[in-house]
């Protein structure tokens, strides 16, 4: 054993014992996902170590072939991996395996409640990599000294898992890590040939590096007794996955390379796998995760793809690759035009990206459009995840607008509950007779639309609505002009004209209608000045006696209170003032001979058009002062 020096002892960041305690718990049932973990480590560790070595060789320290070792001995229950990639440093090692660097893992981990805390599934979604070592031992120890450093720049980092660390530098002659787990009590069973080489077998197969076992001898599970007479075999397949042909690979074979890659613990929803040939000469595997990771709509939460240039690996989070609206996609892409040393300013300037991006792009499309199709309950899944994201889509790439539009699910009158179930092509196929338009109303709330007036006219005629209560709805409406040939019309805006689905007869009697009531029009105009662009007839409604519509040109509701509440100054729009010349209030409105008594409904219809559109009343007050008297008059 080797000398130790600058031994100290430093506790855990706050969230990594939170996450140890929690990991600890929820994954009692799967705990041979440690091996996992860190063979998955070990392996991005000699991606990088090949990655730096293109420009300074020396790393290599004289090359011998990059691989992982997994030993184990029963005896001192312990269990050992080795792997000769970047190493780490004691800085390192401090940061690395004593803190977690994402963003928003404090308010995460916090907000889980008690059952939540028992739930595999969301600890899985925040990758518990390194530290799951802590699920099958009460002590680690992790030797490891960084490529380029001197022999005696060693790091001896060691834990027992429960508040702190203990730190000291050692000599280490070989680059590289290695982890001894001092396995718990009960959990001896890992400290087995056989148990280790089937775990291997079935979750990491498909690392491309090389993974040795002890050979076994005779048959017996009995390692040799000395490293130097240990015989050493592969026990993986130890090729990259996606350089094998499509046909060659199962399901679960993906499944584990997806988990590798997007630091999952979940299978994804679907991947799609291919090779390109010609001018340009790629591979490419891309996956759709099965569930939104925690900092989905963190800005500087992980995002893009795993870059390799012929096979070598060069960096995570390449996202020049996808658009930012598929930021959730994870995968790999190994090229065979990219330079090895490509960095990510060239990156970001190079013509033969721009090319790859817009194929990649078609491509995860063409998967969500074939899982649409094939299976709608998945697809399903997928929307409640990554809806909001994909619903940028149409703002950023305009060429695809089309294709994305068709991937969109809203909810609509005739869905259940507010669901988001209804495609556009679905729509369109329930268009009535003469519709020739796709119509749609926003709001603040399902509940909130869902009874809105402006929706009356249509249920009157057996006319579907979707019904948009996303923050980002009229937003994305604002770029969706059309979809299959048909213009989508926002029902709360302008002068509804139905078009073919009213009848001559119908139009002709709204045009007289309208010119019947224009001196009540005038009137309620003058009653309401300023606080109105304008007085009519409506034709939207049944059952209530006023409506107010948005101006054609004018921002609606939504985007108004988006940014307003971003303290950005909106222009003052006013609204169109709809009655209902058939409403009972109306009529009786119509023959009131009091002006001020007139004045005062006037007010108060108004006002409750305002409410039930979903604004809230710029003098709420004299609202209330005005029914007061109404209600006095009526009690009197
Ligand atoms: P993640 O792998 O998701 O970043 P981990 O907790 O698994 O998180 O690991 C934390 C960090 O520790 C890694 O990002 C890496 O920098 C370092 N690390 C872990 N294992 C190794 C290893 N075998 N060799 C070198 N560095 C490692």
């Amino acid at each position: 054993m080797s000398v130790e020096t600058q031994k100290e002892t430093l506790g855990f960041q706050t969230e990594v014992k939170q996450l140890l305690n929690l990991m600890i718990h929820s994954l009692y049932s799967n705990k041979e996902i440690f091996l996992r973990e860190l063979i998955s480590n070990a392996s991005d560790a000699t991606d990088k170590l090949r990655f730096e070595a293109l420009a300074k060789p020396e790393l290599l320290e004289g090359g011998a072939a990059l691989k992982i070792r997994i030993s184990f001995d029963k005896e001192a229950k312990t269990v050992t991996l080795e792997d000769n990639g970047i190493g780490m440093s004691r800085e390192d090692a401090i940061t690395h395996l004593g803190t977690i660097a994402k963003s928003g893992t404090a308010d995460f981990l916090q907000h889980l409640s008690g059952d939540q805390k028992k739930d595999s599934h969301l600890i899985g979604q925040f990758g518990v990599g390194f530290y799951s070592a802590f699920i099958v031992a009460d002590k680690v120890d992790v030797f490891s000294r960084r490529a380029g450093l001197a022999a005696s720049e060693g790091v001896h980092w060691a834990s027992k898992g429960e508040g702190e660390f203990e730190i000291a530098t050692v000599d280490k002659a070989e680059r590289g890590t290695r982890i001894v787990l001092h396995l718990k009590k009960g959990e001896e069973e890992f400290a087995d040939g056989w148990r280790l080489r089937n775990i291997i077998k079935k979750y990491s197969d498909h690392i491309a590096l090389p993974i040795e076992l002890p050979k076994e001898q005779h048959g017996e599970d009995k390692p040799a007794p000395s490293e130097t007479e240990t015989e050493w075999e592969t026990v993986n397949r130890a090729s990259a996955l996606w350089t094998r042909p499509r046909t060659e690979v199962k399901d679960e074979e993906y499944q584990e390379f997806y988990k590798h890659v997007a630091h999952d613990f979940d299978n994804p929803l679907a991947w799609s796998h291919n090779k390109v040939e010609g001018k340009l000469e790629y591979t490419s595997l891309l996956y759709v995760p099965g569930r939104a990771p925690f900092d989905l709509y963190q800005r500087d939460a992980s995002k893009g793809l795993k870059l390799y240039v012929q096979r070598v690996f060069i960096m995570d989070q390449a996202d020049e690759f996808l658009p930012l609206y598929l930021r959730f996609i994870k995968g790999v892409v190994d090229s065979n035009d990219l330079s090895l040393n490509i960095s990510r300013e060239i990156l970001q300037k190079d013509p033969v990206i721009d090319s790859m991006k817009s194929a990649l792009t078609k491509r995860v499309l063409d998967m969500l459009e074939k899982l649409a199709k094939n299976d709608p309950e998945q697809y399903k899944a997928f929307w409640k995840n990554f809806g909001q994201v994909l619903k940028e889509g149409p703002a950023e790439d305009f060429a695809n607008k089309e294709k994305i539009a068709g991937l969109l699910r809203f909810a609509s009158t005739s869905s259940d509950a507010g669901e988001q179930s209804v495609a556009l092509a679905d729509y369109i196929g329930r268009m009535k007779e003469g519709q020739d338009k796709i119509y749609y109303l926003s709001g603040e709330s399902y509940a909130q639309v869902k009874n809105s007036p402006h929706l009356e006219v249509f249920r009157k005629k057996g006319i579907e609505v979707l019904l948009l209560t996303d923050r980002i709805d009229e937003w994305l409406m604002s770029y969706l002009t059309e979809f299959d040939g048909k213009h989508f019309v926002d029902v709360a805006r302008g002068d509804l004209d139905l078009g073919k689905l009213d009848s001559e007869e119908d139009k002709q009697a709204q045009e007289e209608v309208a010119k019947a009531k224009e001196g009540l029009a005038e009137r309620l105009k003058t009653a309401l000045g300023e606080q109105v662009a304008q007085v009519r007839v409506s034709h939207r409604l049944t059952d209530s006696p006023a409506i107010l519509a948005i101006g054609e040109q004018d921002l609606g509701l939504q985007m108004r209170q988006i940014l307003e509440a971003s303290g950005q100054k909106v222009p003052e729009s006013k609204p169109i003032f709809e009655f209902n010349p058939n409403h009972p209030l109306i009529e009786k409105l119509d023959a009131e001979p009091d002006e001020e008594r007139f004045a005062d409904l006037s007010h108060i219809l108004f006002d409750q058009a305002a409410l039930a559109a979903g604004d809230s009343l710029k003098d709420p007050a004299a609202y209330v002062q005005r029914l007061n008297k109404l209600l006095v008059e009526l009690s009197a």
